[in-house]
């Protein structure tokens, strides 16, 4: 567990969070994590220790593909908001992810609030039937992972990962991790270090349970 500011980006985490699993003695083989550990920096070093990476790919959260001035993209919702304020409503990915080449994620905008928009000109063109957003996905700095992607051993793999989420949930909804007690880092640390601890000798009790049925 590592506790950040909440700007912090949760890929960067990836070499303290291995750093700490291997000093607890855990031999780490494969990581299971969601689109913001899938940056190129984290890829090299899994291939380096010879780990799994079970990390869907969203290359677009750091290769940042085209940019177009005032629009953002949210990782953690995966929409745009565009200069307005409004954010896409549905997304669509273009080109074939079988053939490995590039392919764009286009992001959809609501075109009925952008013909009374103030900031429609050079955005929105009169009478066009959609106002879109598109982000190019650059293939070649990904490519093993791409194929990788693609075979079993990672769609296997990759069902784990709502396990985790439910751990997460538990951890908010009935522990209390929803909301910050304390002010800063430091405290925040104890908070969710307590927390994680708390949720971690439910999980023994509960193997040790199923190991040692009750007799009678
Ligand atoms: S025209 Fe549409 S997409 Fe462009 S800024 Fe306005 S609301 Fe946003």
């Amino acid at each position: 567990m590592e506790v950040t500011p909440g700007t912090s980006d949760n890929g960067k985490q990836l070499t303290a969070l291995l750093a700490q699993s291997k000093s607890n003695g855990v031999e780490v083989k494969e990581i299971i994590a969601d689109t913001a550990y899938s940056g190129k920096d984290n890829l090299a070093e899994m291939k380096k220790e010879s780990i799994l990476p079970i990390v869907p790919l969203n290359p677009v959260v750091h290769e940042g593909g085209e940019r177009q001035e005032g629009f953002e993209y949210n990782k953690d919702a995966d929409f745009v908001v565009c200069p307005a304020g409004k954010h896409s409503l549905r997304k669509a990915v273009q080109g074939s992810k079988k053939s490995g080449k590039s392919r764009s994620l286009v992001y959809y905008f609501d075109v009925e609030k952008c013909k009374t928009c103030p900031l429609r000109d050079g955005c929105y063109k009169p009478e066009a039937k959609s106002k879109t957003y598109s982000i190019r996905i650059i293939a070649e700095h990904f490519q093993d992972q791409i194929e990788f992607e693609l075979s079993d051993t990672f769609k296997e793999r990759i069902r784990r990962r709502p396990i985790i989420e439910h751990k997460n949930a538990e951890m908010k909804r009935f522990h209390g991790m929803a909301t910050a007690k304390y002010r800063g880092l430091f405290r925040m640390r104890i908070q969710a270090y307590l927390t994680a601890f708390v949720v971690n000798a439910k999980r023994m009790v509960k193997l040790i349970e199923q190991k040692q049925p009750a007799l009678g």
